[in-house]
């Protein structure tokens, strides 16, 4: 980590990003400034988040102002942030940090995380960047570059995990600020996420990925799960009046209250019935968000009705009825298949 910890820092030095709430070059940043734009990046871009950053510090400088300020006039130039809950933690922040730390931030994180809105990262960022603290942010742009640089194929989500391990486990070079922020925009100038400027990497050399493969597969894709397939049957049953039958679904769950044509649960199938099913040609198939479903339709002038819960329809009258997609293409089948 050293050596690549020494070549990070040298290129941010040449190529940091200018924002506003950085320390200028051997300055220590202002923790008050920090904290606010790590709190206003948390759902933000940088670019977003220049401005209001501006007109906040311009009104509120201090922590003790921020305490003291009406919570509506903090809404009214947050507005446009977003995530309004930001804005409302900050406020109580501001009042805690005075009440209890005399309008001092904190430098530990694990005094920054009980802080309102403050969580792992922003607690990390804010102890690396105010304070020199020996602690790594764990955010999409550096989890991008760590993986890269080391490559790690592990998908998402677990590839964050093994990052914010990775994290832990680093002995943080003495400018742990700078080198937490190197990464920042390291991940977000260079190693980017659609057309990373490999070439202009100050650590090519020894980057796994670059060196071994195509940064583009990394964060890799997690491979869907394919979806099971279920299979059953439904009735289409008409009497010699040539009404059909239906019935309402349950209340609760898929399709629910919706009206169907009755039929059998449906089970997850073998192979070899939906072999057999799509041979006789006599299915329908439809797809949910978790499952296939083959259903075989079978139709049959039958004076009974399945159960209880069924009526009879008559079939120009199916509109006043709220059938799903699934069951308009049941009836299709059903009407082609008398054909
Ligand atoms: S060489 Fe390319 S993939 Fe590797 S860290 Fe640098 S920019 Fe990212």
């Amino acid at each position: 980590v050293i050596h690549f910890a020494e070549s990070i820092l040298r290129w941010y030095d040449q190529y940091q990003r200018l924002l506003p709430w950085r320390a200028l070059p051997g300055k220590s940043a202002n923790p008050y400034h920090v904290l606010l734009s790590e709190i206003m990046l948390q759902q933000t871009t940088v670019a977003t988040v220049k401005d209001y950053f501006y007109r906040f510090t311009t009104q509120w400088p201090t922590v003790e102002s921020l305490a003291r300020a009406d919570l509506h006039q903090i809404y009214h130039v947050w507005q446009g942030l977003g995530y309004y809950s930001r804005a409302r933690n900050l406020h109580l922040c501001a009042q805690l940090l005075v009440k209890e730390y005399g309008g001092k931030i904190p430098e530990d994180p694990h005094k920054l995380i009980k802080l309102p809105g403050i969580g792992p990262y922003t607690s990390a960022a804010v102890a690396a960047i105010a304070f020199n603290q020996p602690s790594i942010p764990v955010d999409g742009n550096i989890i991008r570059v760590i993986a890269r640089y080391h490559g790690i194929m592990t998908p998402l989500p677990q590839l964050k995990g093994e990052i914010e391990q990775w994290a832990h486990q680093q002995v943080v070079p003495k400018r742990s600020g700078d080198f937490a922020q190197a990464l920042m925009d390291l991940g977000a100038m260079i190693c980017r996420p659609h057309n990373p400027l490999c070439l202009d990497c100050p650590v090519h050399g020894t980057c796994q990925i670059y060196q071994n493969g195509d940064p583009k597969q990394i964060p890799a894709k997690a491979t869907k799960k394919p979806k099971p397939i279920k299979m059953g049957t439904v009735f289409v049953y008409s009497n010699e009046k040539g009404q059909v039958q239906l019935r309402q679904r349950p209340k609760k769950g898929l399709l629910a209250n919706l009206y169907e044509f009755p039929g059998t649960t449906w089970e997850v199938a073998q192979p070899l019935r939906i072999n057999e099913a799509v041979l006789s040609n006599n299915f329908i198939k439809h797809t949910f968000t978790h499952f296939h479903l083959y259903l075989i339709v079978t139709t049959r002038v039958q004076p009974h009705l399945v159960d209880e819960t069924c009526f009879w329809v008559w079939p120009d009258e199916l509109s006043h009825y709220a059938l799903p997609t699934l069951m308009k293409k049941v009836w299709l089948k059903a009407l082609a298949s008398h054909k």
